[in-house]
C-alpha cells in the first residue's frame, strides 16, 4: 500500500511545489497579478475609446477662495459634464453621483467606514462624493478642495464603469488599492489640467516635496495611496497628456505604484 501511494504522494508534492513556486507566473499568465496589462482594470475600453477627458469650466467663479463651496459646486457640473462626454465616446452612460456633500467633519461623511483620516471620500455603495471644507476648525484652501473633489470623482468614474470591481480574480491588498489611488490622482490632473494648469502645478509640486514621514499613521497611508512621489508622477502624467490611457495605473510596474 504504501510503496503505491508514496510516489503518488510524492508527484502531488512536487505539483504542489511547482504551483507554489510559479504561482506569480501562474498569475502573470492568467492575468490576474497586479501589474498585468491583461488584468480586467488594465484592459477597459475606456483606455482605448474615452480621448482627452479635461476641459475648461467657464462656470467657476473668478476668485476661487471669495465662495469656495459656490466653487466646489460649479467644479461638480462641470466634472459631470467631462465625464459624461469622455465615457460617451467609449460608449458607456454615465451617471452622476448621487450626492456631493461638503463636510465639516469626517464624521459627517455618509459612508460610516471607521477612518477618519481623509481629505475626502467616496462611499462606493450610496455613491456619494464627500469633500472636507475645513481643518483644524479653518476653511481649507479652495484649490486642494477642488482637487480632493476631482479625485473623488475619479473613484466614482472607476466605480461605475467598473475599474473598481472587486468581484474579480485580482488579488485586492496594498498594492491594488495604491493603484486604484494613483490613478484617481492621475484622472483628476486630466480634468484639471485646463482648469487650473499653475494652480495644479503647485500642488503637484508639494505633494512631491511632501516628505514620507515615518510615523504609523503616514505610513499606513503611503500603503495604500502611494508615496507623495508616486502621486505627483502620475499627476503629471495626467497634466501632460489628460487622457485615460495615461493613467493606465494597472499595467504599470510595481515601482511606480510604490
Ligand atoms: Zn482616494
Amino acid at each position: 500500500m504504501l510503496r503505491r501511494t508514496l510516489p503518488v504522494a510524492l508527484a502531488f508534492a512536487v505539483v504542489l511545489a511547482g504551483l507554489v513556486h510559479f504561482r506569480d507566473d501562474l498569475r502573470e499568465l492568467v492575468g490576474t497579478a497586479p501589474g498585468s496589462g491583461r488584468s480586467a482594470p488594465a484592459v477597459h475600453r475606456l483606455y482605448e475609446m474615452s480621448g482627452p477627458v479635461g476641459g475648461r469650466c467657464a462656470d467657476l467663479p473668478g476668485d476661487l477662495d471669495a465662495d469656495g463651496e459656490a466653487a466646489l459646486r460649479a467644479l461638480a457640473g462641470c466634472l459631470d459634464r467631462m465625464w459624461e462626454a469622455a465615457l460617451g465616446r467609449a460608449g458607456l452612460d454615465y451617471e452622476p453621483p448621487s450626492e456631493m456633500r461638503l463636510v465639516g467633519t469626517p464624521e459627517e461623511a455618509a459612508c460610516g467606514i471607521d477612518d477618519f483620516d481623509w481629505s475626502g471620500i467616496y462611499c462606493s455603495g450610496e455613491r456619494v462624493v464627500n469633500v472636507l471644507v475645513e481643518r483644524g476648525g479653518e476653511e481649507r484652501e479652495t484649490f486642494p478642495m477642488m482637487f480632493t473633489l476631482a479625485h473623488e470623482y475619479a473613484h466614482h468614474v472607476q466605480q461605475i464603469t467598473g475599474i473598481a470591481d472587486q468581484s474579480g480574480p485580482q488579488v485586492f491588498d496594498e498594492a491594488w488599492s495604491r493603484r486604484l489611488e494613483l490613478q484617481a490622482d492621475c484622472l483628476a490632473a486630466a480634468t484639471l489640467r485646463d482648469v487650473h494648469p499653475y494652480l495644479l502645478n503647485d500642488l503637484r509640486r508639494s505633494a512631491a516635496a511632501q516628505s514620507d514621514a515615518v510615523e504609523e499613521q503616514a505610513a499606513a497611508y503611503r500603503d495604500s495611496h502611494g508615496s507623495g512621489a508616486s502621486s505627483a508622477r502620475w499627476m503629471l502624467r495626467g497634466q501632460k497628456e489628460g487622457t485615460m490611457a495615461s493613467c493606465n495605473t494597472w499595467k504599470a510596474p510595481a515601482e511606480e505604484v510604490s
